[in-house]
């Protein structure tokens, strides 16, 4: 299909990321799979071609470049010549805006540049082990002391938690409200900060997913990220854009699923016909070129809906469940089209669908998109219950 929500500027963009991605991301990725983190170098190479935080503004050091696609190519084209589990976007745009948006001016000057070059790598901890759909429910404390606040407590499943230099942490700053939350970057080398393992995952091998543990740890108030008490109404506005995202990437990573099942299934043979050639096979390729098409075009619109400024929770929580139940669905599929070979690590495919199962549960799991969706529609089930 042909996707009309890029010109000129974005294609050349696009074929300079590809290379990009070709030349110093793809050979590596076994290595960090085998690893289970990916080289903080990934990270600077990324930032010396300017592809990190391309949104900063000129007097930080950036391209200012507000435009939504620019991001979305390098996702797109890092998940189909590199590997889902290098979390460029995460660090650019999934948590950078916090620093951009709600940051105090000389957290700004000193944080931004660094984030530019890929020197500092960002991380957002807002789950614990008893609080991840349910917010509210974070215990982490926040406590005043002058002009710093103290930190106590734990994160975990953090992303970029090993590899990360700077975390926009959750805390609770006000006891008797649900939503009393702040938001404070804890910088990885506060005396208290501490690091718990990499831990082990069913898939997205190349991805650092930590427990973070923070004792007293004292933050300045240069890096507390907006009102201390609204913070729940931060991450609310900012996980429209997460989802968002996540749609990105899920639609990304299924169509280029469903190139390498299409290359596999035209190569190999059963009863002397290629796989391709059994109708089961056309009509299940048929089936999710379909959805697929359907899908980019909702996610590409969505994109033109962001960058005007227009893009509701709700619509994004669309996006994210269409996006990633169809991503699971085509990994299934495509593994079932490979036969045995897609259970075997050596294809590509056998961890492309572990690495998927995810999409549905974090930033927000299917079932809390519906929520979204249906409150949206005055379909509150706190409200409904009291009629
Ligand atoms: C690889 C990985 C990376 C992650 N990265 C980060 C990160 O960088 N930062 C961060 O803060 N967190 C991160 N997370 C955490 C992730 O966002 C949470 O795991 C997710 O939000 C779900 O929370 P939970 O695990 O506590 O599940 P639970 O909240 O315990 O949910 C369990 C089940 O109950 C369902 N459920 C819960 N509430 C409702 C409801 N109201 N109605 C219907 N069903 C419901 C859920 O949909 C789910 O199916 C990551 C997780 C993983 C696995």
């Amino acid at each position: 299909m042909n996707r009309l929500i890029f010109d000129e500027e974005h294609d050349l963009f696009r074929d300079q990321v590809r290379r990009f991605m070709q030349e110093e991301i793809e050979p590596n990725v076994e290595a960090w799979r085998e690893a289970g983190i990916c080289d903080k170098d990934a990270f600077r190479k990324a930032g010396e071609q300017g592809y990190l935080f391309m949104w900063a503004d000129e007097q930080y050091g950036g391209l200012g470049l507000k435009d939504f696609r620019f991001e979305q190519i390098v996702t797109e084209e890092g998940i189909r010549h590199g590997d889902i589990s290098l979390f460029l976007t995460l660090h650019s745009r999934l948590v950078g805006p916090y620093i951009g948006e709600l940051g105090s001016e000389a957290l700004k000057q000193r944080l931004i540049p660094q984030c530019i070059s890929g020197e500092a790598i960002l991380g957002v901890a807002m789950t614990e082990p008893g609080a991840g759909s349910d917010v509210a429910g974070i215990k982490t404390r926040a406590i005043q002391d002058g002009d710093d606040w103290i930190i106590n407590g734990s994160k975990t499943y953090i992303s970029n938690g090993i590899n990360g230099t700077h975390f926009v942490v959750a805390a609770r700053t006000v006891p008797d409200k649900p939503h009393g939350l702040g938001l404070f970057v804890v910088e990885a080398d506060m005396e208290g900060f501490k690091r718990g393992r990499n831990l082990d995952k069913m898939g997205l091998k190349a991805q650092d997913t930590a427990e973070l543990f923070f004792e007293d740890v004292r933050v300045p108030a240069e890096n507390v990220l907006g009102d201390p008490t609204r913070g729940f109404y931060n991450l609310m506005h900012f996980l429209a854009e997460e989802r968002l995202i996540n749609a990105v990437q899920g639609i990304a990573h299924a169509q280029t699923a469903f190139d390498l099942t299409k290359a596999y299934i035209l190569e190999r043979k059963a009863f002397g016909r290629p796989i391709a050639a059994f109708q089961n096979s056309r009509f299940k390729m048929a089936e999710m070129r379909t959805q697929l098409d359907i899908t980019q075009t909702f996610v590409d619109q969505l994109v033109l809906l962001h960058n005007a400024g227009a893009l509701s929770a709700e619509l994004a929580a669309e996006a994210k469940l269409q996006a990633t139940e169809t991503e699971s669905r085509v990994m299934d599929d495509c593994v079932q089209l490979h036969g045995g070979a897609g259970y075997m690590s050596e294809y590509r495919i056998s961890h492309m669908f572990t690495d998927a199962r995810i999409s549905r549960i974090y930033a927000g799991s299917s079932e809390i998109m519906k929520e979204i969706i249906a409150r949206g529609m005055g379909l509150d089930e706190r409200e409904l219950l009291k009629r």
